[in-house]
C-alpha cells in the first residue's frame, strides 16, 4: 500500500472547528462530499475520505447522536450493528481483505457524531504493521483519486444491495 503523509494539524483543524463532518455530508455541504455506500432512512454508510487500508467505510446514524451505547435503546443499537456487518460483508467480498477491524472512536472537541469504521486489513501486511499501526493516519493515508473512489463505492453497493438484507433508500448524494 502507497500510503503518503496527512496534514494532521489541517485535519485536527477542520475536525474541531468545522461543522459536524456526518450532518455537513447529509446536508450536502460540498466541502462535506463523500461516496455513499449505503443509506436508509437511518443510517448512512460512506468511503472515509482518508482511508488507511482500501475501501475503507464509515457506517453512523443520520441523527446527530454522540455516545456509542448509551445514545441508542437496544432495537436502534441492533440495527445499526446490523448495517455494520452488512457493510462489513461487502467490503470483505470487494476487498478479499484479510481481516475486518471494526470500531467507533471520535471525540467530544471533534468528529462527535457516533461512526463506526469498517477497516479490511490487506493481505499480506507485516505482523508489526497490521491492527493500529495500519489504521493511524499518522503513519499516512492512501491517496485515492476521485474516479477510483467512486468505482470503489459501486461496487460496494453492488455488494449489500446483492445480500439483499439491507432495503435501500433511493437518495441524491452518491449515484
Ligand atoms: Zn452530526
Amino acid at each position: 500500500m502507497n500510503r503518503q503523509a496527512m496534514d494532521l494539524e489541517a485535519y485536527a483543524d477542520r475536525a474541531r472547528r468545522g461543522p459536524c463532518f456526518v450532518c455537513a455530508f447529509l446536508a450536502g455541504h460540498p466541502d462535506y462530499a463523500h461516496e455513499t455506500v449505503f443509506e436508509d432512512d437511518h443510517h448512512v454508510a460512506f468511503l472515509d475520505r482518508w482511508p488507511t487500508v482500501p475501501g475503507k467505510v464509515l457506517v453512523a446514524p443520520k441523527t446527530h447522536i454522540e455516545h456509542v451505547v448509551r445514545d441508542m435503546d437496544e432495537a436502534a443499537y441492533a440495527r445499526l450493528m446490523l448495517v455494520v456487518r452488512e457493510v462489513a460483508l461487502a467490503v470483505e467480498a470487494v476487498c478479499e481483505s484479510e481481516r475486518t477491524y471494526l470500531y467507533s472512536l471520535g471525540s467530544q472537541q471533534g468528529n462527535a457524531h457516533l461512526h463506526w469504521h469498517i477497516a479490511g486489513l490487506p493481505s499480506g501486511v507485516p505482523y508489526q504493521q497490521q491492527q493500529f499501526h495500519a489504521l493511524m493516519t499518522e503513519h499516512g493515508v492512501l491517496s485515492v483519486p476521485q474516479k477510483e473512489a467512486a468505482a470503489m463505492a459501486a461496487r460496494l453497493r453492488d455488494a449489500v444491495a446483492s445480500r439483499g438484507i439491507l432495503r435501500r433508500q433511493d437518495t441524491t448524494r452518491g449515484t
